[in-house]
């Protein structure tokens, strides 16, 4: 008999809520750990201090000198702190955090030791990057990678380590991470967005994108997930026979959190205050055991940061309370996954949130520009959003009727629908005056009040308008929000130089006014992407229909989705806008792909292995008492016996067949899997285990749940559902 399960479940009853004390108040404790503003006042100079803020500020560059006084400054505040050690922390190509620790400690001879930390080791590292995802970048440039220090995110202290954000490059300068593109996106949007605000207020210098994500995830008790091999090796369950209870009383959503996981949020909570993570919102999902956790918005770069370290933070809590955070889209068949709604806005340095309706026409003609521009920029770019948020986890989520679907598309809402309605028939040329007071008066006038009412937020739309921001829905839990927010920034970007380029030549050429520019671009604007606005029911087939009339893309996998970030048109606007050159975009295209194929080559063998290893035998193991209880009843009885055994004779025979419906479909799988490995070109072989290898895990768990449902339950060996997802 496997005891794992059952050791697992006794075990579970002897963890109990762990004590979590709440002494300090959370503005109090809020940043301290952070190397943030007030602390870097108190502990550098006043030049140190006023070139990082300019740094991040301005962009400007740190002078070498400098930058040892800060590092003097950062190391004498981390060991006031109790750190030893120091790390560049960086996101590589893989998606998650690096770092590399080195002691602060330094030996200066005659049996002497010091603490150092210089400017040179705060300002650039040279960790061994051969190990890290690169995408044919290092093996074309043979070039080492280094790490840079990016001030705009703070040196935070987590444990006792001293962690400073920083970029990851190749030494010809090719981006080997996903903070550096991240950056340069949000450098271009901020300059192109603030040459349309000049349009507005000459006083505007710089324009911020701010992120506020939503972290969905599950938890689970450690040990019960330990049991699992799928779980630890894939971070989802491949079978398991679904629970008689799961969902469908909506009793957990919003419900009173479980203690356990109460106490697991307090901490995890705590650790996010220290680390200057404003972590604001906790609730149960709609799922059992499936938990959010949202902060107050933030600057792009920090909350992408945030995110990360959050994601991080959360592992090493849970270990604490005994738990795993599973943060996987799809852990679970037949109850909801999770995603990371990323809400987004941009916001000016004057303190104005361009998307969000202002108190006169004239702040009011500056958010439809805002508002329209970014609904042109999606639909322009429809497939490449869709591609910023594509992985063979969120394959799952995608579509299947419980998130957004494949098919990307823009909810605004019944009153923001009506203004472009009125928009859309604004004279072709210049504006009558009348017409102007009009608009002003009566469409772009009222915009505040009509979005008072407007409350209706459909949860089935990918890409929402929320009143002061656009919620792209559809990013998954796992992903790296740098991802879909270097996609969205970029496009957003390239869509506003566009039409500041568009506004300027009906100026020049036209002889028009700047307002009646603006309208006429909008107008054109407002009609084009037309077919991106969809206030409907996602989730129906008749979206799907009515999408492909209106040629938006529907690309329901990872390899097929992936294609569109190497389009011409992707290649070429990541180049000009100084996000991503040629090779950048076809390394992590490549990256993707490969990362793909790797994923479901796991899964495969994870699941072939379950399959053949666990199931099958426990299967035959329970077959073998059936047929001993069959040998006695004949014993007993002689030739009546069949009547006696005719439940049990059915059940050897089904479990028979179960066992041929896995070991068939396994020998196929394997075969695929051999099949897809030969294949040289990167975008056949991943078509290959999209299609022919993965399909072929439907039809294996069809008959290892069925088996479930059959043995004996004390001798299945796989913690079932109904343990994972409701023990609390
Ligand atoms: P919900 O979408 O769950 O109803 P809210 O609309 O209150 O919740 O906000 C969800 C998230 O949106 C929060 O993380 C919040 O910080 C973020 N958010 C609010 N305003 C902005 C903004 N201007 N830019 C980016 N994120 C924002
Ligand atoms: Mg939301």
């Amino acid at each position: 008999m496997s005891t794992l399960r059952f050791h697992a479940l006794k075990e579970v009853f002897n963890h109990k809520p762990v004590r979590v004390e709440e002494n300090i108040r959370r503005s109090e404790l809020f940043g301290s750990n952070v190397f943030n503003e007030s602390t870097m006042r108190q502990y550098l100079t006043k030049e140190a201090f006023e070139s990082v803020m300019d740094a991040v500020g301005k962009g400007s560059k740190i002078d070498r000198i400098v930058a040892d006084h800060i590092s003097t400054g950062m190391k004498e505040w981390a060991i006031s702190k109790g750190a030893t050690h120091y790390t560049h922390w960086f996101q590589p190509l893989t998606g998650a955090t690096a770092e590399k620790h080195d002691a602060f400690f330094e030996t200066i001879g005659n049996g002497l030791a010091i603490e150092k930390f210089g400017g040179g080791q705060l300002v650039q590292q040279e960790p061994d990057a051969s190990s890290f995802p690169n995408g044919g970048i290092r093996n074309t440039f043979e070039a080492r990678g280094y790490t840079a220090w990016d001030p705009t995110s703070p040196a935070f202290i987590f444990g006792t380590t001293l962690c400073i954000p920083t970029v990851f490059v190749a030494y010809t300068g090719e981006a080997l991470d996903y903070k550096t593109p991240l950056l340069r996106a949000l450098q271009a949007v901020d300059s192109a967005a603030v040459a349309v605000c000049k349009y507005f207020d000459k006083n505007v210098k710089k324009v911020n994108a701010s992120l506020g994500w939503e972290q969905e995830y599950f938890l689970i008790d450690n040990g019960l997930a330990m049991s699992r091999p799928d779980i630890v090796l894939t971070g989802r369950t491949l079978l398991g026979h679904s629970p008689a209870k799961g969902q469908q009383l909506d009793d957990h959503y919003f419900g009173t959190i479980p203690n356990r996981a109460m106490a697991y949020m307090r901490d995890l909570e705590t650790e996010c205050m220290l680390l200057g993570i404003p972590v604001k919102t906790r609730h149960n999902e709609v799922a059992p055991n499936q938990f959010e956790l949202a902060p107050i918005f933030e600057e792009a770069n920090l909350a992408v940061d945030h995110n990360s370290l959050l994601m991080d933070v959360m592992d090493k809590i849970a270990e604490r309370h005994n738990f795993k955070v599973l943060f996987h889209e799809k852990p679970f068949a037949g109850v909801n996954g999770s995603g990371k709604h990323n809400n987004w806005s941009l916001s000016t340095n004057t303190g104005v949130n361009l998307l969000s309706p202002g108190k006169t026409p004239m702040s009011n003609l500056q958010f439809l520009t805002f508002f329209i521009n970014t609904i042109k920029a999606v639909y322009d770019n429809e497939e490449l959003l869709r591609a910023a948020i594509a992985s063979a986890s969120n394959d799952h989520r995608l579509g299947a009727n419980e998130a957004p679907p494949a098919i990307i598309s823009v909810f605004i809402g019944e009153q923001l629908t009506k203004v472009l309605d009125e928009l859309e028939n604004v004279t072709n040329g210049k504006l009558s005056p009348q017409e102007k007071t009009d608009l002003k008066l009566n469409v772009v006038g009222k915009i505040p009040d009509v979005l008072l009412d407007n409350t209706d937020r459909n949860r089935t739309s990918p890409f929402a308008f929320t009143g002061n921001k656009f919620e792209f829905r559809a990013v998954g839990s796992t992903a790296n929000c740098a991802n879909p927010m270097t996609i969205l920034n970029a496009i957003v970007a390239k869509q506003l130089i566009d039409f500041r380029n568009e506004v300027e030549a009906l100026i020049s050429k036209k002889d028009m006014k700047k307002d009646d520019a603006i309208f006429n671009v909008l107008r054109e604007y407002i009609k084009t992407s037309k077919p991106i606005l969809f206030e409907g029911n996602g989730y129906g087939e008749a979206w799907e229909k009515e999408a492909k009339k209106r040629g938006l893309s529907n690309n329901k996998t990872t390899p097929e989705a992936l294609k569109a970030k190497v389009s011409k048109q992707a290649i070429k606007m990541f180049d000009d806008l100084g996000v991503m050159n040629k090779v950048e975009s076809e390394a992590r295209y490549e990256i993707e792909m490969e990362e793909y194929v790797l994923r479901i080559q796991i899964e495969g063998r994870v699941l072939g292995d379950i399959a053949r290893n666990h199931v099958v035998p426990t299967a035959v193991r329970y077959q073998n008492i059936l047929i001993d209880n069959v040998k006695g009843l004949k014993e007993i009885y002689g030739t009546s016996f069949k009547n006696l055994a005719k439940e049990q004779l059915n059940l050897i025979e089904e479990i028979s067949n179960h066992i041929e419906g896995i070991n068939s479909n396994v020998t196929k799988m394997t075969a695929e899997r051999k099949n897809a490995n030969a294949i040289e070109s990167l975008e056949k072989k991943a078509s290959v285990y999209c299609n022919k290898v993965k399909p072929l895990f439907d039809d294996i768990r069809y008959h290892c749940d069925k088996l479930e449902l059959l043995v004996d339950d004390e001798l299945w060996p796989l913690t079932k559902y109904r343990e994972l997802l409701f023990t609390k």
